[in-house]
């Protein structure tokens, strides 16, 4: 029985078969024997959580646009159609073409979060591949690469991929799927494509290291070997108004968790908040054009059909052009009906000509990150926002008209005691009051919350109440 047939005769025993089928609008589809290069594109998680990764929308469309390659997207099954699998043997697959991807030249995993390891192993042994580099001989097939932030600390996943892909993947990929075309086509090994590959600015092939331990356990020398470079530099895309980014998505045909058009305004962050990973790994800090975020939100509105565009970044407010940038797209989204959804805002930035434009977009509450609940933790993490500019941002927002606040804090950070814990709840008393003191408020007799999430780095986070006036989660 075909792949095809055999997926199709299980789909109604199992929950949203929607997941496993491809065919949506946007899906690429193409002529296999005028394909050279063919990459399964893995995404560690389910169809409804990697659907919405936008790392792998772009580079899905960026490696489309080469009409001799193609890259497939391939998503961990659920449980109940895993087990299906097993019983009946359908290896791991690719949505556009139901092929194997054991098949593929590439077989590519986004790692955005340690939690998804171990369903990158297990859907190397569902679609058949050894889950050990050393274990897939000296072919040049089946690469197993990695990207994504976690990648920015390899080494824990070292046995199991062949290259890691350091930093922003829209140059290196293909650079690196170039070398394979032209590698295979000299019909080299595995081991002497690796060894180009790990010329290239961002490769980084574990099995060219080697590693001495001290009697401590310790890593004492580390020693490339095949030619590798001591050091990998992490690649980093200079202009963001001139790379790549689509002017189309695949539009599911089940529900995903950012079911939307997504547009990146920057990439890095001016900031330094000492816990932010994102912080960091995603430096330098660098901006689209208010004309540039323009178009592709324009294009991406059209060519998909769906009605609602968010602004991606780290921190949106940050932007050196956001008032003619909101306004234009606010202009734009208002006439065609289409919903423009901001991300939370910083608190030190905060201006009553921003909250004038948010106002039409945003009807509920606004949410803001203050993180530490006394001056004293917000310095040790370096949030660098003061009382007076959390008090002073709640003002502009009470004054605007808005009466519901979310405020964001960590537990379980680094220093902290429990003057740190109770500093959240006097806090937010103190904003509970400057809503009732402001007059507008008094005049209108609201009563309304004040919602504070909590966020613990021991446990999960949690909702208690400290204040029958306020509400904490
Ligand atoms: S402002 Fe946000 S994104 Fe930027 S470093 Fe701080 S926590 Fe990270």
């Amino acid at each position: 029985m075909l792949l095809k047939d055999k997926i199709e005769k299980h789909l109604l025993e199992v929950q949203k078969p929607s997941r496993y089928i491809g065919g949506e609008v946007g899906s690429v589809i193409k002529d296999e024997s005028k394909v050279d290069v063919r990459f399964a594109f893995c995404f560690p998680d389910t169809y409804d959580i990697g659907m919405s990764h936008l790392g792998m929308k772009i580079l899905y469309s960026l490696t489309n646009q080469r009409e001799n390659y193609w890259c497939e997207r391939c998503y961990a099954p659920s449980e109940d159609f895993e087990a299906v699998m097993r019983e009946n043997d359908i290896p791991l697959y690719a949505l556009e073409s139901l092929d194997p991807i054991k098949d593929f030249d590439f077989i590519g995993f986004t790692m955005q979060y340690e939690l998804s390891y171990t369903n990158v192993l297990n859907m190397l042994d569902l679609a058949g591949i050894p889950i050990f580099s050393a274990d897939r001989g000296d072919e040049l097939t089946q690469i197993v690469v990695a990207g994504g932030p976690c990648v920015c600390n390899p080494e824990p996943l070292a046995d199991f991929f062949d290259i890691f892909i350091l930093g922003e993947g829209e140059e290196v990929n293909l650079e690196l799927m170039d070398l394979y075309r032209k590698m295979k086509q000299q019909g080299a090994t595995r081991t002497e494509f690796l060894e180009k590959a790990c010329q290239i600015q961002g490769i980084y092939v574990p099995r060219f290291y080697k590693y001495s331990y001290g009697e401590d356990g310790i890593i004492s020398k580390v020693e490339p070997t095949n030619g590798a470079p001591a050091i990998v530099k992490k690649r980093i895309i200079k202009d963001m108004d001139k790379v790549f980014y689509p002017d189309n998505f695949v539009v599911p045909f089940t529900e995903i968790v950012h079911d939307r058009v997504s547009v990146e305004v920057l990439r890095g962050c001016i900031r330094g908040c000492r816990f932010c990973q994102a912080g960091f790994i995603y430096r330098p800090f660098r901006e689209k054009s208010t004309d540039t975020i323009f178009r592709e939100a324009k294009s991406l509105c059209e060519n998909t059909g769906y009605d609602e565009v968010s602004l991606a970044s780290l921190s949106t407010s940050d932007h050196s052009d956001i008032d003619p940038m909101l306004t234009k797209l606010i202009d734009y989204t208002a006439n065609e009906k289409i919903n423009l959804s901001l991300p939370s805002l910083r608190m030190d930035n905060f201006s009553e000509a921003l909250l004038e434009k948010i106002k039409k977009v945003r009807k509920s509450g606004l949410t803001f990150a203050a993180e530490g609940g006394t001056q004293r933790l917000r310095d040790v993490i370096n949030k660098n926002v003061s009382e007076d500019e959390i008090m002073n941002t709640c003002r502009i927002a009470f004054e605007g008209g808005y009466s519901t606040v979310k405020l964001y804090f960590m537990m379980g950070l680094p220093t902290e005691t429990d003057e740190d814990i109770v500093g959240i709840a006097d806090l937010a008393n103190r904003i509970v009051d400057l809503y009732y003191s402001i007059d507008t408020v008094r005049k209108a007799g609201e009563c309304r919350c004040l919602s504070v999430w909590l966020h613990s780095c021991r446990s999960r986070s949690r909702r208690f109440s400290l204040n029958p006036r306020i509400h904490v989660k």
